[in-house]
């Protein structure tokens, strides 16, 4: 079975000692995992440490950055490297969150070379694609998330390519309490998977999770997680509360 996975992002919320605190208060009610179910927790560059520091090797549960640079080191003031995630116990990224793509004009090439610097120091890239409301309406989003992985992940080998997990994220699901219907992500879920079977085979492309964000919570996310290529979710405002992502949690597969 694929790796399920319980997927949080922060953001630029909460304090330390409120992370600290839903952090412990999460991992203290959550169920056990089985070996094919996973939770990251992508918090704030501020507070990796102290994640790590309170998850002390928990099996199956992991601290992500919500964000990396595309160098090793040097002078690039504010940035956060690969080296520095290692050097902390740091395991996951996300690369392409359709925040950064809008906001820090983040683009395909930058973020394969992201993508490209998290896999050669072991770092799993957690890579966001997605389209915009217009898109949606306009029917053409099948090619849109085509090209996203066209660009930015399908120049990878096929071995590279089975350590990335893949978040498909509607922007105009994302933080508007607006969820995709479970058939919608379904339907484009398939559509990326069948993307990777094309371009590598069938055997990589089944290998690989495909996680669905866009305001899951509590009450949605059994019915998302059924769907046979949604292997979990990557969750932004209900990862904030502890009972409703200890729920989620719960419903994966
Ligand atoms: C996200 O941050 O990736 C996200 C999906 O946010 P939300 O769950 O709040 O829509």
């Amino acid at each position: 079975m694929r790796t399920q996975i319980a997927a949080a992002n922060w953001k630029m919320n909460l304090t330390l000692q409120q992370g600290e605190a839903l952090l412990k208060g999460i991992l203290s009610k959550a169920k056990t995992l089985n070996e094919h179910q996973q939770i990251v927790f992508a918090v704030p560059a501020p507070y990796l440490q102290a994640a790590v520091n309170i998850i002390n090797g928990t099996k199956n549960v992991f601290v992500s950055a919500q964000n990396i640079y595309n160098k090793k080191s040097g002078a690039y003031t504010g940035e956060i490297s690969v080296e520095m995630l290692n050097s902390i116990g740091v395991t996951h990224t996300i690369i392409g969150h359709s925040e950064r793509r809008e906001y820090f004009n983040e683009h395909y090439k930058f973020l394969a070379e992201k993508v490209d610097i998290a896999l050669e120091n072991n770092i799993t890239p957690v890579f966001c694609c997605g389209e915009p409301l217009g898109i949606r309406e306009a029917g053409t989003q099948n090619a849109f998330v085509a090209k996203q992985l066209e660009e930015s992940v399908f120049h990878l080998s096929k071995n590279e390519i089975k350590k990335v997990v893949i978040a498909y994220e509607p922007i105009w699901a994302i933080g508007t309490g607006k969820t995709a219907t479970s058939q919608q992500a379904q339907d484009i879920q398939h559509h990326l998977r069948s993307l990777i079977a094309k371009h590598y085979d069938e055997e990589t492309a089944n290998e690989i999770s495909i996680l669905y964000g866009g305001s899951v919570k509590a009450a949605n996310a059994n019915e998302l997680f059924s769907q046979p290529d949604i292997d979990g979710g990557l969750v932004g405002g209900a990862s904030l509360m502890e009972d409703e992502f200890v729920k989620i949690i719960e419903a994966l597969k």
